[in-house]
């Protein structure tokens, strides 16, 4: 982080915003300012070059077609790469997610190349799209409580050998290979198929960005009311039997 000021990117909202995950950068900024740190938050669209300079980077969720069209301009731009190299965190979800992996099927049925910055693999999944609440223990690593979210894709998701899983289900069907693992990571890097917007739901993933931003073990502590029962509500959600 440079001159005190956290630096957070938002990438491509013109196409990967589709459910809500603009809810995630909301969350990374209001929780930052909580703390008193001074935010820059920058929305990217998909015409813009990609800043090198960030600290977070947040990806979201989209639909077939405007995934293709990320990841080939996200390619073309390479800038990503280069912010990973400098130390910058990333957090994405769903289609964001894919993107980031080797590659993935894309609209026309075809193998796209993605960013490479996780070592995962999107295929497009034969059963039924994987809808619904997911409840997951977040890699025991990472220090967090358990994940809730709401997954909405047709991609599965298979992790290669330097991936970790970011989570693993209890309930639902997250990277959809049928070993339980929902999400992945490598580094700084993460993935997960959790709408919701994700950071809402889980605010301490939030704060798990922010520390790694400001490289320091605990953050001050701050009203976390709402968010528990929003939690509480949406882990009984996915409880209730189908
Ligand atoms: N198009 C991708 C899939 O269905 C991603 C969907 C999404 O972002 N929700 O797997």
């Amino acid at each position: 982080m440079s001159d005190n000021q956290l630096r957070l990117v938002w990438i491509y909202p013109d196409l990967l915003s589709t459910y809500g995950d603009q809810g995630n950068a909301l969350v990374v900024e209001r929780r930052a300012r909580q703390r008193g740190l001074d935010v820059a938050r920058l929305d990217v669209r998909s015409d813009q070059p990609i800043p090198t300079s960030g600290d977070i980077y947040l990806i979201g969720g989209g639909e077939d077609r405007p995934q293709r069209l990320a990841a080939e301009r996200l390619r073309r731009d390479g800038h990503l790469h280069r912010a990973v190299e400098n130390g910058a965190i990333v957090f994405s979800v769903c289609a964001g997610y894919q993107i980031l992996g080797h590659e993935f099927i894309n609209d026309l049925g075809q193998r796209e190349p993605g960013l490479g910055l996780l070592d995962v693999v999107s295929v497009r999944g034969e059963g039924e799209r994987c809808v619904g609440d997911v409840l997951a223990d977040i890699d025991p690593q990472l220090g967090l409580p358990q994940l809730t979210g709401f997954e909405n894709h047709q991609g599965v998701t298979h992790l290669g050998a330097t991936a970790r899983p970011f989570a693993r289900t209890l309930i639902g069907k997250g990277n959809g290979t049928g070993d339980g693992t929902e999400g992945a990571y490598n580094g700084t890097v993460f993935g997960t198929y959790m709408h919701g917007p994700v950071l809402a739901r889980n605010p301490q993933i939030a704060d798990l960005l922010l520390k790694l931003a400001l490289d320091v073990n605990a953050l001050p502590p701050i009203d976390d009311r709402w968010y528990e029962a929003l939690r509480t509500e949406r882990i009984a959600a996915a409880q209730q039997p189908a």
